[in-house]
């Protein structure tokens, strides 16, 4: 099997308006999103589809230059936010391993039903 890995970015604002932080207010991060799908065979011209189908696939969820909070059902948190773009990628077909989202440089949120990730 193949593990392809897609990054993919997008600015949105949030908050977490039940966190003791600054969190609480209003902020915008360029979120990094790295998407892992697996492949089980590869085409007649040797790839497993092409990088940049995921990258579409990834935009056309439709978070760029949101307001987070009134996109999603629950509070805004990577976690959040890795789950809800996990749940996406599914409905639109693909074997999702994980989705890692980087609110910042250092700090991410990876969803994944499987029992072990790299
Ligand atoms: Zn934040």
């Amino acid at each position: 099997m193949w593990i392809l890995t897609v990054r993919y970015e997008f600015d949105a604002a949030h908050r977490l308006p039940n966190v003791d932080s600054p969190c609480k207010n209003l902020h915008g991060h360029r979120w990094v999103v790295e998407a892992h799908v697996r492949f089980s065979r590869l085409d007649e011209s040797g790839i497993a589809t092409d990088f940049k189908e995921i990258k579409a696939k990834l935009h056309s969820i439709g978070l760029d230059h949101t307001y987070l909070n009134e996109v999603l059902d629950e509070p805004p948190s990577a976690e959040v936010v890795s789950r809800y773009i996990y749940r996406r990628l599914k409905e639109m077909g693909y074997d999702v391993v994980a989705v890692r989202v980087w609110e910042t440089p250092n700090y991410a949120a990876t969803y994944t039903e499987e029992r072990w990730i790299a």
